[in-house]
C-alpha cells in the first residue's frame, strides 16, 4: 500500500521530493506508533474502536492534516463524523429498501453490513473497496424513483458535470420519504469555481465549490436542509471529529 503510494508521489513530483516525503510520512508515523504505546489513551476510533494517544497525521505533498487518520481503518474526521451519525441518528440498522452507496468508504462498511434489511449497492468508477458496480454518477443503470438511500460524499467534486449527476441523482431518488445524503468540500468562496480539467494537485477535483452548493442542489430539484452531527465538544475531542456538514436532500412527490 505505502509503495504503490510512493510510485504515484514519484510519478508525479520526481524521486527526490517523493522520497523527502516517504521519510517524513515514516518518520512522524513512527513518532506516533511509540507515542500510542507510551501514553495513555484519550481517542477513540467510532468505526473500529482503536483505542490510542494520536492519530496519525495526513501528509500530502504540500499539506499536513495533524492527528487526523485512524492507524487501524485509515478513517478521518468526516468518516467518524459520518459513522455516529448514520448509526445513532439516522439509526441505518433498522432501515428498510434500497441504498445506493457512491464510492463506498472503508470505514463506513460494517455500518452497511449491519443493516439486514437494506439492499445496499455500492457504486463507483473504478473496482475495489468493494465495489459491486461499475458506474458513472451522469449515467446511473437504474430506474427512476427506485433509491431509499442515496449517499454520496467527496464525488461531486470530481466529475465532468455536477449538474448532470445531480439531476440524475433526483431521477433516481424515491418521491416523498428517499432521502440523498451529501457532501463536498465547500471553499470560502460565494460561487463555485469550476476548472475544465480534472486537478491533479487537488485529487483530481475538477471544481471548488462554494458556498451556491446547496443552491445547486436546490435547482436540481431537490428540498435541501443542512445536517449537524449533534456532538458535544467532549465527544469531538474523544472522537477526533472537526465540525462537519453535510445536506440531506428530498424529492417532492409529484
Ligand atoms: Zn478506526
Amino acid at each position: 500500500m505505502i509503495l504503490s503510494w510512493y510510485r504515484s508521489q514519484r510519478d508525479e513530483f520526481g524521486f527526490v521530493p517523493a522520497t523527502r516525503l516517504l521519510w517524513r510520512v515514516a518518520w512522524r508515523r513512527a513518532v506516533v506508533v511509540a507515542g500510542n504505546k507510551l501514553l495513555p489513551r484519550r481517542l477513540t476510533c467510532p468505526c473500529c474502536g482503536w483505542e490510542g494517544r494520536r492519530f496519525f497525521d495526513y501528509i500530502e505533498m504540500g499539506y499536513t492534516l495533524p492527528n487526523a487518520e485512524c492507524p487501524r481503518c485509515d478513517s478521518h474526521s468526516r468518516h467518524r463524523a459520518l459513522f455516529l451519525w448514520l448509526r445513532d441518528e439516522y439509526r441505518i440498522s433498522e432501515k428498510r429498501g434500497t441504498a445506493l452507496v457512491f464510492a463506498p468508504e472503508k470505514a463506513l462498511a460494517p455500518l452497511w453490513k449491519g443493516a439486514p434489511n437494506l439492499r445496499t449497492y455500492k457504486l463507483d468508477v473504478e473496482p475495489g473497496r468493494g465495489v459491486d458496480i461499475l458506474g458513472d454518477v451522469m449515467q446511473l443503470p437504474f430506474a427512476s424513483d427506485v433509491a431509499d438511500l442515496i449517499w454520496c460524499h467527496h464525488v461531486l467534486e470530481q466529475v465532468r458535470d455536477d449538474r448532470v449527476a445531480m439531476k440524475e441523482l433526483h431521477r433516481v431518488l424515491r418521491a416523498g420519504a428517499g432521502a440523498l445524503i451529501v457532501s463536498v468540500g465547500i471553499g470560502a468562496q460565494e460561487t463555485t469555481l469550476e476548472f475544465g480539467f480534472s486537478n491533479k494537485a487537488l485529487s483530481g477535483n475538477r471544481r471548488a465549490f462554494g458556498a451556491d452548493f446547496a443552491e445547486r442542489l436546490t435547482a436540481a430539484g431537490f428540498s435541501v436542509s443542512s445536517v449537524k452531527d449533534g456532538l458535544t465538544a467532549s465527544e469531538r475531542i474523544k472522537y477526533g471529529i472537526h465540525p462537519e456538514c453535510f445536506f440531506r436532500c428530498t424529492r417532492n412527490q409529484v
